[in-house]
């Protein structure tokens, strides 16, 4: 069986203080709660978990990579300095950077590639629009932006990602897949991996991401092809996000 996996996309929130706060709460609680967990924070704040974090059971990680090793690329963070940092995790793909700094399919799966380099472990975001959802598509592209990234990847490399489903009109909107919505996505993700490797399927964790909370975690994280959860909002909240580590172990 797969272990579970919840990892906290924090987005652009925190700051020195309220950060302290959060991770304080969070390692607190994390003995009674123990499930594998993370949290990817904003750039700036990775030295503080670091220091925070180090020795404890959350690991940590970032929300976005530059596909450069290094040079002039202004304002890019490669994927060897996060791991300068102790990250272990780092999240690429996420639908808004997809939708805000256009990231392509192929764009996604060279950042995959660099974090890999780097000995990171990238989570990889996939989902579809409500457009796309209600035009029948959901299927055909996240197909397409698992494939991109498949494309890139020999098995040994393939068995390092995490996956994440993420329905954009699922992301801080309060409107969640239902359970059977989302293992039905899963499942057509694993069939998708199942053509590369049995084993490579058997692997790969798959998380569910959007307004995953405590009171829907259990139920979503019970399904069959759901290894775990990518939080939004309710990361921001120690107890809320110890209660989904809870629900996942
Ligand atoms: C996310 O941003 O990855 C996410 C899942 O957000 P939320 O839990 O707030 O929907």
């Amino acid at each position: 069986m797969r272990p579970k996996l919840v990892v906290g996309n924090w987005k652009m929130n925190g700051s020195r203080a309220q950060n302290a706060t959060l991770l304080a709460g969070i390692v607190a609680g994390l003995e009674a709660a123990g499930a594998a967990c993370a949290v990817c924070v904003p750039a700036p704040y990775l030295q503080q978990c670091a220091d925070t974090l180090a020795g404890t059971a959350l690991a940590w990680g970032a929300q976005d990579v530059s596909t450069h090793a290094a040079g002039a690329y202004t304002g890019e963070v490669a994927a060897s300095m996060l791991a300068d940092f102790g990250c272990r995790y780092v999240i690429v793909g996420h639908s808004e950077r997809r939708a805000y700094h256009g990231e392509s399919n192929a764009l996604v799966a060279r950042k995959t590639v660099a974090a890999l380099d780097a000995g990171l472990t990238p989570i990889v975001c996939v989902g579809e629009t409500l457009e796309q959802r209600e035009a029948g598509q959901t299927n055909v592209v996240v197909s397409q932006q698992l494939s991109a990234v498949l494309e890139l990847l020999d098995e040994a490399a393939l068995a390092r990602i995490v996956v994440a489903y993420e329905p954009v009109w699922a992301i801080g909107t309060g409107k969640t897949a239902t359970p059977a919505m989302a293992q039905e996505v899963h499942a057509q993700l694993r069939a998708q991996l199942r053509q590369r490797s049995e084993a490579t399927a058997a692997r790969v964790a798959i998380l569910y991401g959007g307004s995953m909370k405590p009171d829907n975690a259990r139920e979503l994280m019970a399904q069959g092809d759901i290894d775990g959860g990518l939080i939004g909002g309710a990361a921001l909240k120690a107890a809320d996000f110890l209660a989904i580590i809870q629900a996942a172990a």
